[in-house]
């Protein structure tokens, strides 16, 4: 699934040539990949996008007097730009957006875990959504705070969107990785010390992330198709039984709270 150094690398692909073109003409194939209008889809139409941004996984496309489009790619969603000409003999692309600069964007999405909102409100929208862990606000103080007396593993309340936004497995079992902690570590046994390598560790896995565009194992792309390259570079995730690549320990799969968590019993605890 696309976390937020995919949808980062999406946004900043896309943004200089989308930003200030206007919307000519919106087809929707399919009615349920819309998951919510709290506007006319219709009055999208004649404005122009003003910025591209992102909120955790979601994409939004931000139109003048306070319209946006909000996109999630869910497990295996695409987001791109091609020129107006171009058919596209393709299944799965649910949304297509014309553009008044000759191109359009299509929004893919096989297995339908994605969709398209048409909100108004971005505040109200993303009311129950964590803080960013690029920003200042994600400190090892709101760390302790979220961990404080909690049982679950820390792998889980990493997850947790409406605890931190943007990060998936893969970018989660990497900053435990770079952190050297266990993904199933019980959230309150952590100490001040760990906390802050924590905090740091998941900053520095999500610009290195970013810095490599992203992971590509099958479906993602970027906003021109391109594949990320952060998978030449993972540490653990999806390494289960390879050397781990600093102590050469076998690296282990285990399922915590539902998911596949990879990691290094050596190096990790
Ligand atoms: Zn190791």
């Amino acid at each position: 699934m696309p976390e937020l150094p995919e949808l980062e690398t999406i946004k900043n692909s896309l943004k200089s040539l989308i930003t200030g073109a206007e919307i000519k003409h919106i087809e929707i194939k399919r009615e349920d990949v819309v998951r919510l209008n709290h506007y006319n889809p219709e009055e999208a139409l004649e404005r122009k996008i003003v910025e591209v941004g992102r909120r955790g996984k979601f994409l939004i496309l931000k139109l003048e007097d306070n319209y946006n489009i909000i996109l999630h790619l869910g497990m295996s969603g695409r987001f791109f730009i091609v020129e107006e000409g171009v058919g596209l003999d393709e299944p799965h692309i649910h949304g297509t957006f014309y553009l008044d600069n000759g191109k359009k964007l299509i929004f893919k999405d096989p297995r339908r875990f994605g969709g398209i909102w048409f909100a108004k409100d971005l505040d109200n929208f993303f009311v129950r959504m964590g803080k960013e862990p690029l920003t200042e606000e994600f400190t090892p103080e709101y760390l302790k705070k979220i961990f404080k007396n909690r049982k679950t593993a820390v792998k889980n309340l990493l997850l947790d969107q409406s605890l931190i936004a943007g990060i998936g497995n893969i970018y989660a079992d990497e900053a435990l990785f770079a952190a050297g902690i266990r993904p199933d570590r019980k959230a309150y046994s952590f100490k001040d010390r760990e906390l802050e390598v924590l905090c740091e560790a998941v900053k520095e896995v999500l610009k290195r992330g970013i810095e490599e565009r992203g992971t590509t194992f099958r479906d993602y792309r970027d906003g021109y198709g391109r594949e990320g390259n952060f998978q030449n570079f993972l540490n653990v995730y999806g390494r289960e039984g390879m050397p781990c690549r600093r102590c050469g320990t076998g690296i282990v799969r285990k399922k915590i709270g539902g998911r596949s968590s990879f990691f290094c019993p050596n190096c990790q605890d």
